[in-house]
């Protein structure tokens, strides 16, 4: 992975970021609120290391180097210092946490939106990483994610830069809506235009801003529609680096994912970049099992990667997946679930059963396959044709290097 971009010597920074976890926390709170001026610098508290973080300073002092030269740290006492990150016409100094917001235009009723992004570069030099959450707008598990884990780092003790993109769809978000006003789904408008749809454009300013000074992307998600998934990581397993990283995330299952035409995540790898996509829980609601799995899972990669030393449970083996089916209702009436997400079922295992509202069976399903239940409706009254329960066959052995071709699975849109 590379290092940063920034490319602007100078800098001369006023203090720390968020010190405690509380008063991050509050400091959190805040910025997730609305979105006002051009640019609000993240009120500094002190300069104290975060208290997780403390252990981390020491290893990462002993490779200190400055962005671009890195032999003449020891000539004088005083270490040179990182160049700021130049983003969206905001230098932020290193050791310092900024929230920044980017104009995307006016409502209709000629208040200015902007998406808002909150970036953390890091003393030293190491990778630039994307958090990006609610591309799809009702999708707000990842907001909390990326909350918890602002939480937990600290300017002061990271290596490289975060920046962190809570609310990508401000529009979808404020209206509790997957899509844009104009129905457009903003993860099919990549990478977009300056001059297309609001969606498209939306899509163009990530790019330029967020994802090209990136080396390593997380798009946060979560099930639509009344489904609700577990929390998975969906990738390409046939590309080892990514692949590394699905593994240091450590969700339950990792699940071979073709990349989708207009997806955050197919432009993102066409720009060079590798890029994780979470899925946990469902729209609309904090689910407290996906977003612990998710905020561990930011944690370890951001270790791993060397920009923090954040405590967090060590990885664990995941299952891996590159075939999974969704089982629909062969009949209207009301489905009662009879495996639930993270169930391990064999092939005939009753996944549901649908009555009509006066008791009577109309419809038993099964499962087609041996695997594991990664997504199931949470609606009680289906229709027809609607998806019931999602079964991902788990793969005997993990994926090795050059495993073949990542272009198996399809999945719901989560
Ligand atoms: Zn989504």
């Amino acid at each position: 992975m590379a290092t940063t971009d920034s490319s602007d010597p100078v800098a001369a920074p006023t203090g720390a970021p968020g010190a405690k976890q509380k008063q991050a926390t509050k400091k959190k709170r805040s910025s997730t609120g609305a979105s006002k001026a051009v640019a609000t610098k993240e009120t500094s508290s002190k300069s104290a290391p975060k208290k997780t973080a403390t252990k981390q300073p020491t290893t990462k002092k002993s490779t200190t180097k400055k962005s671009g030269e890195n032999k003449s740290a020891k000539k004088s006492t005083r270490r040179p210092r990182r160049a700021p990150f130049e983003i969206a016409g905001h230098a932020i100094t290193a050791g310092k946490r900024m929230r920044i917001e980017l104009p995307i235009g006016n409502l209709m009723s000629g208040t200015p939106v902007a998406l808002p992004l909150i970036v953390v570069h890091g003393k030293t030099d190491g990778p630039v990483v994307w958090l990006s959450a609610a591309i799809h707008g009702d999708e707000i598990c990842g907001v909390e994610i990326i909350r918890q884990v602002l939480a937990e780092i600290s300017a002061t003790a990271t290596a490289g830069t975060v920046i962190a993109a809570p609310i990508v769809n401000v529009h979808g978000f404020n209206s509790n809506d997957r899509y844009l006003p104009d129905r457009r789904d903003l993860n099919r408008s990549f990478p977009g235009s300056a001059r297309g749809s609001l969606a498209s454009r939306i899509a163009d300013l990530f790019m330029k801003e967020v994802v090209t000074r990136s080396d390593v992307g997380i798009d946060l998600h979560t099930g639509s529609d009344l489904r609700t998934n577990l929390p998975q990581v969906r990738c390409d397993l046939g590309h080892q680096p990514t692949l590394d990283l699905a593994n240091v995330f450590s969700a339950p299952i990792v699940i071979d994912a073709r990349l989708r035409d207009g997806s955050l995540r197919q432009a993102a790898v066409e720009a060079g970049k590798i890029m994780l996509l979470f899925e946990g829980g469902e729209a609309s609601r904090f689910d407290p099992a996906a977003i612990a799995a998710g905020t561990a899972g930011v944690l370890r990669t951001l270790n791993h990667l060397g920009l923090t030393d954040v405590a967090v449970a060590p990885p664990a083996p995941c299952l891996y997946s590159r075939s999974t089916r969704w089982s629909r209702a062969s009949k209207s009436g009301i489905v009662h679930l009879e495996a639930r997400l993270g169930e391990l079922v064999r092939a005939k295992d009753r996944l549901a059963t649908i009555y009509d509202p006066y008791g009577k069976v109309l419809s038993r399903i099964s499962s087609r396959h041996n695997g594991i239940v990664i997504g199931h409706t949470q609606a009680p009254l289906v229709n027809r044709g609607d998806a019931i329960s999602h079964v991902a066959q788990i793969l005997a052995e993990p994926p090795t290097p050059g495993w073949g071709d990542p272009k198996a699975t399809d999945t719901e849109p989560g």
